[in-house]
């Protein structure tokens, strides 16, 4: 029967199945037939989709069409090979742009061309490339030629198709690193021969006989011709964009972004419009605000007749827009009403290309601007205060993230006005860095792993240079604008960033720097401020930001307008999270710190960092060398009134907020001497031989001490321990409670390493113990708590058990991780790297939570221990506190706390309250 059944079932939805597969649309329309819109951006593509939106809201976009992501997926997936039916409906989408347009592709009398564009979910700058011009050959050349009416403009657009096409799709490149452009080669030559300087005294005949010289190029490297089909230049485009999702460029941005392999690209095919046809023609690239400091004002640049990337590409130096408005009036007026269209519509800061044709204008491209972190954080305040955004749309529009950027520190204003600047440049990435003149990107790598900090100087950067560039503490650039690759980058990576320099001239083959009279050589020191676009010879101190200066006192909050920004988001992101968020401290400076960032409590005091200062260590190492526990106990007994004052100190520090402190951790060893001079100085100390104690380090040597004797291991062995560190945390509560202006402290105590409900009460029996002899001795009643850390997988599976005997719980994830993924964060450098080239690590699960297999734990855990303690509070108070995405999973667990490092508390907060607004 069920046989059947099942049968039947099959038989129904096979037809079914088969006609959905036929009508998968592949093909979307833009133009005056629009098929798409911004929201189908995981179809369409980012470009795709807002193209279709552009055309959909009235604004001048070429026609075209969008061949979706999915066709990707089934290209890489199928060897290449195309889904059945597509051909058609390109086929049909060009002829629809073609009556739209009253133009033919590949017609020898009125040629239609195309660009052919890549274009996936998410904005990835110059990591793939476009082909403009699409459509010409020997024949429609001449036709465009006789069109126009201008020889010259339309040889140009050949040969700079035979070169695209030439390199992207046939594979004409250099072969080394060191090798030049073959293409540039061939034209250098050429220039070389007639004499002429610039790529403009080319005429329309020197023209021709580039193209000729460029397809022997061609047919000297690939045995092939240049195809002087169009469609055969289409489908070769196409494949070629869908390939170039796989290339190395893509494949490094893609894990920096942690973009999957799965989403691919799309290819937007699209009528040409021309910026370089005369003086009446201009392409150019401009954002409605400023894209690195936040400020509401059109910002942009362009150039007169010209195409395509040359304005990125800083072969001619680009004008800013407000030029424009002299130039050319009438399409300066237009892009200011398009960029408050854009704006009004789009509900964010737009980054946008357009072209000129005739003095008409285009739009090519629209796209959420990348932004620095300050520039998030103003645009999204102040577009709030525009009512171009609600409360909680600002709130997530700040990568949490940028925060950071508000309180990275500046330059010593002082030492900032001491030092004399050598030379300024386009301010494109906010902050102070100093460092050594690296001059290239492997050398950025190289000097950093030696641990030297250093500043890449480039004339330009190009997407090669982006692993130099994430090494660098800053990028500076004596070339290309606003729009070009080094600021993008650096607006994406939170780099300080200085572009543009012109007056610094930078010499690769002497390795110097030259700014005016001085000359800098490779190895000395420089400074730069991304903020003013300064840049100084030697190093600057720094100092701290505007908003740490407030915070701190030292700065009266109406005098920064940075710190009214951070106040803002601050006051936003508390209203709206959930979570909250305590800080990882150990002394009462750190704590004081925190609470300054709005830390709400300590989730982690860990009491280890105690016994290292002064005296301390050698009353501990005593405690450790000590064979009975009589002599345990002697020395116990002196490190009992350290602790106590460490303890209120903190507790003072804290006002009252919640502090839970971890009973000792590491495993004792640790806190030996292990060279012979030391462990001489410490018998001398002590009164033993020298022989005793490094017999006693041996005897304490493990092979494998992060899964040894240690955390609660400790303290079951020698309860003394455990007795000590609690009676210090009560003695201390009782203490700041008899003050002046008592301070009322709940301390919560937490055992480390547990991983059996029997260890757990074996120590929490201890505390109690303890917490009543302090109360009756001290006559005092103290409400306290004590629960566990969640680090070992036993622990969270048996969190039901363990629940019984713990008053919360804290997850420990970086043990958690080490533990759960059977991996020593120490000892995987040697490995880490394959591991992320081959996609099998998405991120450091030590940076951020490895959600599906350790945050699983924490997920059960966190359940099982609810079914047992309704109320049970849940922390978490590993170095994930602090990231923004594994916030995001603590909170969809339910957890009452995130608990992080100082600096990081202001990126939890925001971090906590997008949670909260996502959902
Ligand atoms: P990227 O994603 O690298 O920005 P684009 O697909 O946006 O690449 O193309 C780069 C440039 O090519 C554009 O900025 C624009 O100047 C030019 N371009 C693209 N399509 C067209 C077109 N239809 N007409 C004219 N220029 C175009
Ligand atoms: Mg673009
Ligand atoms: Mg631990």
């Amino acid at each position: 029967m069920p046989a059947k059944a099942s049968k039947k079932k099959a038989k129904k939805a096979a037809p079914k199945r088969k006609a959905a597969s036929k009508a998968v649309k592949a093909v979307y329309a833009f133009g005056k037939k629009t098929d798409g819109n911004t929201t189908m951006k995981n179809l369409l593509g980012g470009k795709g989709a807002n193209l279709a939106e552009m055309a959909a809201i009235g604004l001048p976009v070429p026609p075209g069409f969008t061949i979706t992501t999915e066709v990707c997926t089934y290209f890489s997936n199928n060897k290449g090979n195309y889904p059945k039916g597509l051909e058609a409906e390109v086929k049909a989408a060009v002829k629809q742009v073609e009556k739209e347009q009253g133009k033919q592709f590949g017609s020898k009398t009125n040629p239609l061309l195309f660009s052919v564009r890549s274009g996936a979910r998410e904005s990835m700058p110059g990591m793939m490339d476009t082909i403009l011009n699409l459509g010409l050959n020997d024949a429609t050349v001449v036709a465009l030629a006789n069109k126009s009416g201008n020889e010259r403009f339309a040889w140009d657009c050949y040969r700079r198709f035979i070169q695209m096409y030439g390199d992207v799709v046939m594979g004409v490149q250099p072969k080394g690193e060191h090798d030049h452009e073959p293409f540039e080669e061939v034209m250098d030559k050429l220039k070389k021969e007639l004499k002429a300087e610039t790529d403009n005294d080319l005429t329309a005949d020197d023209l021709k006989e580039l193209v000729k010289r460029y397809k022997a190029l061609i047919k000297k490297w690939t045995k092939k011709s240049f195809p002087q089909d169009a469609y055969e230049q289409l489908w070769g485009a196409v494949g070629a964009v869908f390939n170039s999702w796989g290339n190395e460029r893509a494949v490094i941005y893609r894990q920096k972004y942690n973009i999957p392999a799965e989403w691919g690209t799309a290819v937007n095919v699209q009528a040409m419009v021309f910026g370089n046809m005369g003086d009446t023609c201009a392409t150019g690239v401009a954002f409605t605000r400023d894209p690195a400091n936040g400020e509401k004002v059109f910002y942009g640049e362009y150039l007169i007749n010209a195409q395509g990337e040359d304005v990125v590409a800083g072969v001619r130096t680009p004008k800013p827009i407000a030029q424009l408005a002299d130039e050319m009036p009438h399409a300066h007026a237009e892009l200011e009403k398009v960029c408050k269209k854009l704006e009004k519509h789009f509900r964010d800061m737009q980054d946008f290309e357009f072209t000129v044709e005739d003095n008409v204008l285009y739009m090519l491209q629209t796209r959420n601007g990348k932004r620095t972190g300050l520039a998030a954080v103003r645009i999204a305040v102040e577009m709030n205060n525009e009512r171009l955004m609600t409360e909680k749309v600002a709130v997530t529009k700040i990568p949490a993230e940028s925060i950071d950027s508000l309180l990275v520190p500046i330059f010593d204003p002082k030492a900032e006005a001491a030092a004399k600047p050598i030379g300024a440049g386009l301010p494109a990435g906010p902050g102070a860095a100093s460092g050594h003149i690296v001059f290239s990107a492997n050398m950025a790598e190289k000097e950093v792993k030696a641990g030297r900090k250093v500043i890449l100087c480039r004339v330009e950067t190009s997407p090669e240079d982006l692993k130099g560039m994430l090494a660098s503490e800053g990028i500076l650039t004596s070339r290309g604008g606003v729009s070009s690759h080094a600021a993008l980058v650096a607006r994406q990576l939170g780099k300080v960033c200085i572009c543009g320099a012109s007056e610094v001239v930078i010499d690769y083959a002497k390795k110097t720097l030259r700014s005016g009279k001085t000359v800098l050589k490779e190895g000395d020191f420089i400074s730069i401020n991304g903020t003013s676009g300064e840049i100084f010879a030697g190093a600057i101190d720094t100092t701290d930001s505007e908003v740490k200066r407030v915070l701190e006192g030292n700065l009266k909050p109406s005098k920064s307008y940075t710190y009214q920004l951070f106040a803002t988001v601050m006051k936003w992101a508390d209203k709206h999270r959930k979570l909250a968020v305590r800080t990882n401290a150990d002394t009462p400076e750190m704590a004081a710190n925190a609470v300054a960032f709005g830390a709400e409590g300590i989730g982690l005091c860990r009491t280890e960092h105690m016994f290292f200062e002064g005296d301390r260590i050698d009353y501990m190492r005593q405690m450790i060398l000590a064979s009975n526990e009589k002599d345990r106990r002697d020395a116990l007994k002196k490190l009992l009134p350290f602790q106590r004052k460490d303890f209120a100190g903190l507790f003072k520090a804290m006002k009252g907020l919640p502090v839970t402190v971890r009973l000792l951790d590491p495993p004792l060893h640790e806190f030996l001497p292990h060279d012979d001079t030391t462990r001489r100085q410490l018998a001398n100390k002590l009164g033993l031989s020298q022989e005793y104690i490094t017999e006693r380090v041996k005897a304490l040597h493990e092979e494998n001490p992060m899964l040894g004797h240690r955390g609660c291991r400790l303290g079951v062995s020698y309860p003394e321990i455990t007795e000590m560190q609690a009676r210090a945390i009560f003695e201390a509560a009782a203490q700041v409670g008899k003050l002046k202006k008592p301070i009322k402290v709940n301390p919560e105590i937490m055992i480390p390493l547990v991983g059996f409900k029997q260890e757990l009460k074996d120590q929490v029996d201890i505390v109690h113990r303890v917490a009543k002899e302090v109360m009756e001795a001290k006559k005092v009643k103290i409400s306290y708590t004590v629960g566990t850390m969640i680090e070992i997988p036993r622990a969270a599976v048996t969190a039901d058990e363990i629940a019984e005997v713990a008053e919360f719980f804290s997850f420990g994830t970086n043990d958690l991780t080490q533990t759960t993924l059977g991996l020593s964060r120490d000892d995987m450098g040697s490995f880490f790297d394959d591991y992320r080239n081959k996609e099998i690590f998405n991120q450091n699960p030590f940076a951020s939570l490895d959600q599906s297999g350790v945050g699983q734990l924490v997920k059960g855990a966190a359940e099982k221990g609810r079914s047992v303690k309704k109320n049970l509070k849940l922390g978490i108070c590993g170095e994930h506190g602090g990231d923004p995405d594994s916030i995001g999973f603590f909170h969809s667990v339910g957890l009452n706390y995130v608990s992080c490092s100082p600096p990081r508390v202001p990126v939890a907060r925001l971090a906590a309250a997008q949670a909260a607004i996502k959902g």
